[in-house]
């Protein structure tokens, strides 16, 4: 075990006890204050260190950081260290952080330590890239059994490789940051042509994306034994969907302007470090994949997921339950596929998992499948009925790990739909 995931690690800091933040959690991200540019920092309870500080005042000596890796808008160039040495970070916050431990004084706290109600976030890194994998068997499951064969609900491609495309970076954006509902070319099903109008099938996809900490060469495959070193750490992250533009446009090339409207990213990056406690076992994966997609050992993360929708009307209901161990294909297999014909991948990437639908109709990650196509509205606490979002609807994901009484939580993430411009 890493002793940064002790459970009975404690801090001097009052932590609240259902804090996503605990001293085993220890995410990074970018926020800034009404007083301080955008800079790096951690979380822990309700509070984010300013690691610009502990950095220029020797907290983090002989750590071997570049000068000013944290006096930035984003995490790449520390991430770009690589996994020892956001471990290293990580653990130094940890000791420096821990019950009696008086490394820092009054005065340090005071300026290093920065209320949580006091700060804004930002997006964690700047995002050189985006792929979406389509990983859940779950959710290829319902979709093919919607809209092709409830008997061959899977085409023959899914079992064999990690289905996925290349999405658009340049539209994600950060929890908190409401977004306009999309127009585009629809295709009423009594019209013989395609008219353009706002969507009318608006849908969230529950996912959670990992964050590239490596820059691979043009070339060589990223081997999956290597894969996970690769991997800063986790997000939460909604890669909204317009069902109805998707429909028409996606043959033959797939998913375009249904989807690049914009994708919402949780802030902290919760490290790979400190979700290790809670490896599991995937699904079994029949029939055998290459050579090149074989792993050992546990690959999944247990992962739980739960989707909010509040309305204006006043509803705030909670509609799915569901749990990134669900995924048929890890993100080790992800990333090794991605890079095996030799495409290159950037520090900063994000890959996002893919719907995470679970096996009964309450951890559907879509309202597409909640409401199966709309055909079955959710009924919602104050009276409300629901099969796609309305303008003014807020999508609220929340996730967690958690296991001998800590909580490795994911902060929000969350977005308001805002009427069509
Ligand atoms: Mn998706």
């Amino acid at each position: 075990m890493l002793e940064a995931n002790d459970p009975k690690l404690t801090s001097w800091l009052p932590i609240p006890q259902d804090s996503d933040f605990p001293i085993q959690n220890l995410p990074f991200g970018i926020f800034k204050t009404r007083y301080l540019s955008p800079v790096a920092g951690v979380a822990l309870g309700n509070t984010v260190i300013d690691l610009v500080y502990l950095h220029e005042h020797g907290f983090l000596d002989g750590l071997n950081l570049p000068a000013g890796v944290f006096n930035q808008p984003q995490l790449n160039n520390f991430f770009g260290l690589g996994r020892p040495a956001i471990r290293a970070v990580r653990n130094r916050i940890s000791q420096l952080m821990r019950s009696g431990n008086d490394e820092m004084d009054a005065a340090s706290r005071e300026i290093a330590l920065v209320p949580m109600a006091e700060t804004r976030m930002m997006l964690p890194v700047s995002v050189p890239d985006y792929t979406d994998f389509y990983s859940s068997i779950e959710h290829a499951t319902n979709v093919g059994t919607m809209f092709r064969d409830p008997q061959n609900a899977l085409l023959p491609n899914w079992k064999h490789l990690p289905v996925g495309y290349h999405g658009r970076a340049s539209s994600i954006v950060v929890s908190g940051t409401a977004l306009h509902r999309p127009k585009g070319q629809i295709k009423p099903p009594d019209n013989p042509v395609p008219v353009y109008c706002p969507t009318q099938k608006l849908d969230f996809e529950l996912e959670v994306a990992f964050v590239s900490c490596k820059n691979s060469e043009l070339g060589k495959p990223v081997a999956l034994r290597d894969a996970e070193e690769c991997i800063a750490g986790l997000v939460l992250f909604n890669d909204w969907s317009a069902r109805d533009i998707q429909q028409w446009e996606y043959v033959p090339l797939g998913p375009f302007l249904g989807k690049n409207f914009g994708s919402t990213m949780s802030p902290w990056v919760i490290t790979l470090d400190a979700l290790e406690p809670f490896r599991v076992a995937g699904p079994e994966q029949v029939p055998h994949v290459l050579p090149y997609l074989a792993f050992e050992g546990a690959r999944n993360f247990d992962i739980r997921l739960e989707v909010l929708l509040e309305t204006p009307g006043g509803a705030n209901n909670e509609i799915s339950r569901s749990n990134f161990k669900y995924l048929y294909w890890n993100m080790a297999q992800q990333l090794a596929h991605h890079t095996v014909n030799g495409c290159n991948i950037r520090v900063g990437d994000v890959f996002a998992s893919g719907t995470i639908s679970g096996p009964s109709p309450g951890s559907y990650g879509s309202l597409l499948e909640l409401t199966w196509n709309g055909q079955r509205p959710l009924h919602l606490s104050n009276g409300e009925l629901r099969t796609f979002l309305q303008d003014g609807d807020t999508i609220k994901f929340k996730g967690w790990a958690e296991a001998a009484g800590v909580r490795i939580g994911f902060g929000p993430c969350e977005g308001k739909v805002l009427p069509a411009l």
